[in-house]
């Protein structure tokens, strides 16, 4: 089941609630009573880029908890941004100093 998070416009309170998808969201606030419940939708957002066949709905499921350890165990090769990057502003700024002699 996934988790959501609420927050209360009235009194800012927040809470995490699991629900069905089926369920209704809860919109009453378990600390002031108001309906000022909010559903954010920034829960569990980021595992939505650690990607590779599972989905966000089970993500605290035990298939996730096991790929999760084996990415643990075996690393994938990381990609070098960084290097890309300073080679790309090198060929820029070498770009602009050469319209400047003429
Ligand atoms: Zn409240």
């Amino acid at each position: 089941m996934p988790t959501y998070e609420y927050r209360c416009n009235a009194c800012g309170f927040r809470f995490e609630a699991f629900q069905s998808i089926k369920e209704d969201p809860v919109k009453t606030c378990p600390t002031c009573g108001k309906n000022e419940v909010e559903r954010l939708i920034s829960a569990g957002a980021g595992l939505l880029f650690k990607g590779s066949g599972f989905y966000i709905t089970d993500y605290r499921s035990d298939s996730y908890q096991r790929e999760a350890k084996k990415e643990k165990e075996a690393p994938l090769p990381q990609i070098d941004t960084k290097k890309t990057a300073d080679k790309k502003s090198e060929t820029k700024a070498a770009k602009l100093s050469g319209t400047g002699t003429t």
